[in-house]
């Protein structure tokens, strides 16, 4: 089933995106029209007022130059001449009384409005109205006006051409807008749809994922937009979770192997005893056997679980203020028959004086593990000497060996836990030595560092802060 008819068209963000596109463009756009539409209105009714007023002045003079006579022969002929359906005059006495028109047979719906009358009488200079006719849907604007101080004159005009003006005005609104929004909507619906492919593609690798597949990555289009960012981010978490996953396995594996090999030697020991072991002294042989493997075994485990949580960081470490300088020295003190009786020269060249606050016991671990291994990987003759170095910030401790050193793709790999390079696994260990060393450093919010090259030997360098880092 695909992706897009498992998720409802309604609930899908594409659909969602396009209606809101195509609602705010088609809001804007009436708007739009209705400003447009009141202005246009106004300029026409404005000119029409202008026209009226125009009229009643051109009236108001013939009346002072020929009198009221050559004013009523003037409205009946300039009505005929412009059409008696689309002006027409009246002249009414102060009490709103008709006494001349010009031909009213068109108009005779229309009444004298009294309202506008006294509203002249009350010394306004003129009265506008709009009126619509009844059953004919046309709209006549008309002006009241004073000819003379007696004479009222009433004109109208019929706004019949400026309705079909706007009604078509309106008709091609609606046609156009009509288009736009169904053009609107089909962009805006091939744009969410572009958008949201990359989301997509995103969830179907996340599927394929959950499906068991860890190889699938989300395909990245180049553009350089978000949904390319998130792309490359998504794929960048799935390297990381796939090389934990490796990390994870390998360890697993690891820990199987580390674990099957003292269990069956502990097996065939107790195996050999009671098929062929007659005296107690056998029987007391294959115990104490016994008891060394589950040491062993027991200081792999405790190893582990120390890694763990000194991993948690500083929450997990004692505070105190340690005296580096005789803490360096008390390793090697500790170390130096071992290195006597394997033919390894120990130097320790440390100045007294450098002091950190950290934990004793995990840092004397630290040490110990990286001694362990530089005594234990420099053949006979060989030398291994530690220093110490300051700083304002930091001290640093350096294990430099002679010995048998590491290769360019073992060095990476040598602090992940239970790896052991080749050459290294006729040596008594099991690969967490350098798991916790690390585990310590960086708990203290320092590092360690290793710079080495096959038989030319190694120097591990341990920076540490003086103070630590905060806790969480
Ligand atoms: P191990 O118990 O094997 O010593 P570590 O975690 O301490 O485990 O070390 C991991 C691997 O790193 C070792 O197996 C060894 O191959 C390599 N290694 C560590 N220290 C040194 C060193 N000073 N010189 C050469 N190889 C080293």
């Amino acid at each position: 089933m695909s992706l897009r008819k498992r998720i409802s068209l309604r609930n899908t963000l594409a659909f969602r995106l396009t209606l809101w596109y195509a609602g705010i463009f088609t809001l804007s756009s009436c708007v739009a029209f209705l400003l447009f539409y009141t202005l246009i209105t106004s300029v026409i009714q404005d000119r029409t007022d202008q026209e009226l007023l125009s009229q009643v002045n051109r009236f108001s003079t013939l009346d002072a130059a020929e009198g009221i006579e050559a004013v009523k022969n003037a409205a009946v002929i300039e009505a005929q001449a412009a059409g008696v359906k689309k002006v027409f005059f009246r002249l009414l006495a102060l009490n709103g009384q008709a006494f001349s028109s010009s031909n009213m047979a068109y108009w005779k719906d229309i009444d004298i409005d009294d309202a506008a009358i006294k509203e002249l009488l009350r010394g306004h200079g003129h009265a506008f109205e709009t009126i619509t006719i009844p059953n004919r849907r046309e709209k006549v604007r008309v002006l009241y006006a004073f000819l003379s101080p007696i004479i009222i004159l009433q004109v109208g005009q019929a706004m019949e051409s400026y309705s079909r003006f706007l009604d078509a005005f309106k008709g091609i609104f609606i046609t156009t807008m009509t288009f736009l929004i169904v053009l609107a909507a089909g962009v805006g619906w091939f744009m969410a749809r572009r958008a949201v492919s990359g989301v997509e593609a995103v969830t179907r690798t996340a599927q394929k994922i959950s499906g068991g597949n860890l190889e699938e990555r989300v395909p990245v289009k180049g553009r350089g937009d978000e949904i390319d960012q998130l792309a490359t981010t998504f794929n960048q978490m799935l390297n990381r979770v796939q090389a934990l996953l490796t990390e994870i396995k390998e360890m697993s594996d690891n820990i199987a192997h580390d674990l099957r090999s003292p269990i069956t030697r502990i097996r065939g020991i107790a195996e050999v005893t009671l098929t062929t072991g007659k005296s107690l002294n056998e029987y007391e042989a294959m115990a104490a056997s016994t008891v060394e493997e589950c040491d062993r075994l027991l200081d792999m485990i405790n190893t582990m679980l120390m890694i763990s949580k000194t991993e948690a960081g500083v929450d997990g470490l004692v505070q105190e203020e340690i005296d580096l300088t005789s803490l360096v020295r008390k390793a090697c003190e500790l170390f130096e028959p071992a290195a006597e009786d394997k033919g390894v020269i120990l130097r320790c060249d440390v100045s007294s004086g450098s002091r950190l606050t950290g934990d004793t016991r995990m840092i004397q671990r630290m040490l110990s593990n990286l001694l362990d291994n530089a005594i234990k990987y420099t053949p006979p003759e060989g030398s291994v000497s530690l220093s110490l170095s300051e700083n304002g910030r930091e001290i640093a401790v350096s294990i430099k060996d002679t010995g048998v050193g590491l290769s360019p793709t073992e060095l990476p790999r040598i602090f992940e836990r239970f790896y052991r390079c080749d050459q290294s696994r006729s040596q008594a260990g099991i690969g967490l030595g350098l798991s916790l060393a690390r585990a310590v450093a960086r708990a203290h919010g320092g590092e360690i560092t290793v710079m080495s090259a096959p038989n030319q030997g190694s120097t591990f360098t341990v920076t540490l802060p003086k103070s630590l880092p905060p806790r969480s």
